[in-house]
């Protein structure tokens, strides 16, 4: 066992997952420092849908690793299970042309997909009722994670593994010796380590500041929320249901989630470190025009009403790959934020090329794209100075 300290900034899914894939490979001491509890940022908030069918070849790759992580992990974390229902993307005739080219890409890189009519649909999902010219890409090995059971299950599973994690603990800094990160800062003192790995979401623009190293990210608040029981379960696929710009899914205890973008709505600044996402807030009127834009799609809403709603943040890069890797000029520090509203998805693959860059300094698999190092200096002080809407920023769902 090598006697490295790894430092994992951030206790969410993509924190953890590195925590967990170091662990598995007995590489040292690893130390996870999270300023609340565990999964009190986006992660416990998340709809955990995941489709495969992504945009860019880094994209499918990636998702494919964890689409099989995600089926492997239902069997190594008690109390967690894949939700593999499949994922049907939707798209009206104007967006569909757009997708449909990406279909010899899916073909070259075994992801597997059926296109289905609204007809289609309909037949096979009777809850659902797309109008005519709607069309699907069905996902088949798609599908979705609850929160609440994978975010304690994962970090549970950490220290059986002997992972320290230590909650309350908020970094302030990174410690820096002869060029090169040694360790971090917080409240409590200085802790040593010899990699460091920051995985603070729309935390890390600050955090980042403070090595005067900016990132061209934008947040922006998004909620999503969860119905009273339904008299009986409900067979349904998760949904990315892009014509009604939001998806549902079925949720435990027969309920349905269902979440939607805000297009109108503008970035949010997040405003120190000391924030928690707690503070967020959405008009009552975000949750009333869900329904009425979800309930054509699947009339069973009309049935019941919201019982709860959780708010959070996704975050977006300038050209809306995630950002994941070393940093260049700065040995001993990664970074892994940015996943646009798909970080849940991402973060079995995301733990593991982390941990693979770690202990190996390279990757299986080729995820260049997603470098931190990718972004010049003048168009990301130009992005950061923009106020923008989230119309305007890269839009990425799932
Ligand atoms: C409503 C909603 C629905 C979503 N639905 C989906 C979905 O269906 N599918 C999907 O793939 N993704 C979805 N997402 C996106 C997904 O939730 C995120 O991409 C993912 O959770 C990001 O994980 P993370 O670990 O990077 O961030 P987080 O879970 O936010 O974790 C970062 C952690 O860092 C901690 N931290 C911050 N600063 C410090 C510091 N200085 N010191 C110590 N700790 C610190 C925070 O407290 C936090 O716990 C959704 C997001 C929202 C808000």
């Amino acid at each position: 066992m090598p006697s490295t300290t790894t430092i994992i900034i951030g206790g969410g899914v993509i924190g953890l997952s590195t925590a967990y894939h170091l662990a598995r490979k007995h590489f040292g001491r690893i130390i996870v420092l999270e300023k609340g509890p565990v999964g009190d940022g986006s992660s416990s908030r998340a709809a955990g849908i995941i489709t495969g069918l992504l945009w860019s070849k880094t994209g499918v790759l990636a998702r494919k690793l964890s689409l099989a992580r995600y089926r492997e992990l239902s069997d190594e974390l008690p109390g967690y299970r894949f939700h593999d229902v499949g994922c049907l993307n939707l798209f009206d005739p104007a967006d569909w042309p757009e997708r449909e080219a990406l279909l010899p890409l899916y073909d070259r890189l075994g992801a597997p997909y059926e296109i289905l009519s609204a007809a289609e649909i309909r037949k096979r999902w009777p809850e659902l009722t797309p109008v005519d010219e709607i069309i699907g890409l069905f996902d088949p090995l798609g599908g979705y994670s609850e929160p609440e059971e994978y975010v304690p299950a994962l970090a549970a599973k950490c220290r059986e593994l002997g992972v320290e994690i230590r909650e309350q603990t908020q970094v302030n800094g990174f410690l820096t010796r002869n060029g090169a990160i040694a360790g971090v800062d917080t409240a409590s003192g200085i802790v040593e380590g010899d990699a460091v790995i920051c995985t603070v979401h729309t935390w890390m623009l600050q955090l980042m500041e403070t090595l005067d190293r900016p990132l061209p990210m934008k947040a922006f608040v998004h909620q999503r929320y969860v119905t009273a029981p339904l008299p009986a379960p409900l067979h349904i696929p998760a949904v990315n249901a892009n014509p009604q710009g939001g998806y549902i899914r079925p949720a435990l205890g027969n309920r349905v989630l269902a979440g939607g973008e805000t297009a109108w709505r503008e970035e949010f600044r997040t405003p120190s470190l000391d924030f928690r996402m707690t503070e967020l807030a959405v008009p009552p009127a975000v949750g009333a025009a869900l329904t009425t834009n979800m309930t054509p799609l699947l009339p069973i809403l009309a049935q019941t009403g919201w019982e709860s709603e959780k708010v959070g943040l996704i975050a977006f890069s300038l050209d809306g790959e995630p950002i994941l890797g070393p940093v260049q000029g700065l040995p001993g520090l990664y970074l892994g934020c940015a996943f646009h509203s798909g970080g849940f998805a991402y973060n079995p693959a995301a733990g593991f090329l982390l941990a693979e860059y770690v202990t190996s300094g390279q990757t299986s698999l080729d995820v260049m794209a997603f470098s931190p190092n990718r972004f010049a200096p003048g168009p990301t002080a130009e992005y950061l100075a923009a106020t923008v809407i989230q119309a305007d920023a890269v839009r990425r769902r799932h």
